[in-house]
């Protein structure tokens, strides 16, 4: 065999492995970094941002292997051009930048195929992210010792979390990530979907849940939960803004004023996601997640940008297409009538915004409006489902109580040690059904 049939073969088996797997990134923190690691940090940030503008500002003759194998390339500066020397950067790592480079290549390709319109490949002032391609190669983990280890730079960082990864993930690539708060590892690793099932199968529920995507109440779940949550920019980070409007651009000032906007910034978003892992742990108990294929982009650009920004749905939506990966998630057409349709009856009806509660004259159903369209949608969700695997889709209908609203009590308390940690007090679980 040869050498490009062995890579051949080795790639197919991977993807075959993959079917089973399920990816999973741990965030890693780099501890005692000293003043000459700092330095050498940022200049391996450096050169990366130099190798990489220097690949997109000449695409068609640098985008091939041979980059990979420079040791200098030349930048623009206001002085005109300038040769820069490469000296931490690793050949692994050019490679990684240059495969980032096609990627978002084919990203805005498929982009121009739906129409619309997009430029180049923009120049970066700022590199945040540095791919690590192959464990072994490019970085090192050394779980006895807590070290890990990355290619081009001598010292072994110390680093806390590594007991969050299972004994058999297998490691995959990973990023090397610059923040306002300091330098992380963000290592890839693959876990068995039938572990993480099993796990999952300990505490699991056994009715299917659909949910609304509402601006008031985040989620709207049928079991009755709404689950809302609202983190606003903070007011030290409106206070910085304004002291930064008054500094003069680019002063030691100025600059000292931004780095601190930007840390803030990360705690915002920290906190924001911290609250989507929780929503997510405790959907994923759900045999059965039927939700609105809501496209919250088109949110974004009406009335609504700053809220839903605040809450972070869109990023709930993404999690929840991972999720499908793992658990039957079904995503229903957001075009199907999910609000003006009775979910006891299915007679049909126009509501105005203004209307909170679903009034049917047919069968009269009296529920909240929000709630009825969950209903609706976990209908919808259920028939999809049944397309696929029909026991299934029978036997988690059966499951559903008969009066809609209406839960098992044991159901709803088991709900409330998922949010422990300051999301509790936002779940309401008071009748729904009025
Ligand atoms: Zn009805």
């Amino acid at each position: 065999m040869t050498k490009s049939e062995k890579i051949k073969q080795a790639l197919k088996q991977t993807k075959e492995k993959r079917k089973f797997q399920i990816p999973k990134v741990f965030q890693l923190k780099l501890q005692n970094i000293s003043k000459s690691d700092l330095r050498t940090l940022e200049r391996l940030f450096l050169e990366a941002k130099w190798f990489y503008n220097y690949v997109i500002a000449d695409i068609e003759n640098r985008l091939n292997n041979k980059s990979e194998k420079l040791k200098e390339v030349e930048i623009k500066t206001p002085n005109g051009f300038e040769k820069r020397k490469l000296k931490t950067l690793g050949s692994q790592i050019k490679q990684g930048i240059i495969e980032r480079v096609r990627n978002n290549l084919n990203a805005l390709e498929k982009v121009k195929e739906k129409g619309l319109k997009v430029g180049k490949l923009n120049f970066k002032s700022d590199f945040r992210s540095i791919p690590l391609k192959q464990y072994g190669i490019t970085y090192k983990i050394d779980f006895k010792r807590n070290r890990v280890k990355v290619q081009g730079i001598k010292k072994k960082f110390r680093v806390l979390g590594l007991h969050q990864i299972p004994e058999n993930a297998e490691i995959a690539n990973a990023y090397l990530i610059k923040k306002p708060s300091g330098y992380y590892l963000y290592v890839v690793c693959y876990l068995w979907k039938e572990e993480v099932l099993k796990e999952i199968k300990k505490e699991q529920f056994s009715i299917p849940v659909g949910i609304d995507l509402g601006i008031k109440d985040q989620l709207i779940l049928t079991t009755g939960e709404k689950i809302r949550w609202y983190i606003p920019e903070t007011e030290r980070l409106k206070r910085l803004q304004k002291i930064l409007a008054r500094k003069k651009k680019g002063s030691k000032n100025y600059l000292k004023v931004k780095r601190l906007i930007q840390k803030e910034w990360e705690h915002i978003r920290n906190k924001r996601r911290d609250i989507q892992s929780k929503v997510i742990s405790y959907l994923k108990r759900f045999p059965l997640i039927a939700v609105q294929n809501d496209d919250v982009k088109s949110w974004h650009a009406g009335m609504f940008g700053g809220q839903v920004q605040n809450t972070g749905v869109g990023g709930i939506t993404a999690r929840l297409r991972c999720l499908a990966t793992l658990i039957p998630v079904e995503f229903v057409d957001r075009y199907e009538p999910t609000t003006q349709r009775c979910s006891r009856c299915g007679f049909k009806q126009r509501l105005d915004l203004s209307q909170r509660v679903f009034e049917c004259p047919k069968c009269g159903l009296k529920i909240d409006r929000d709630l009825n369209s969950a209903w609706n949608i976990l209908e919808l969700g259920l028939k999809k489902l049944a397309q696929r695997d029909k026991a299934l889709a029978d036997r988690l209908k059966s499951a559903l109580p008969v009066d809609r609203g209406e839960v098992k009590p044991g159901e709803r308390e088991a709900s409330a040690p998922c949010f422990a940690h300051g999301v509790s007090s936002l779940v309401e679980t008071g009748s729904p059904s009025l």
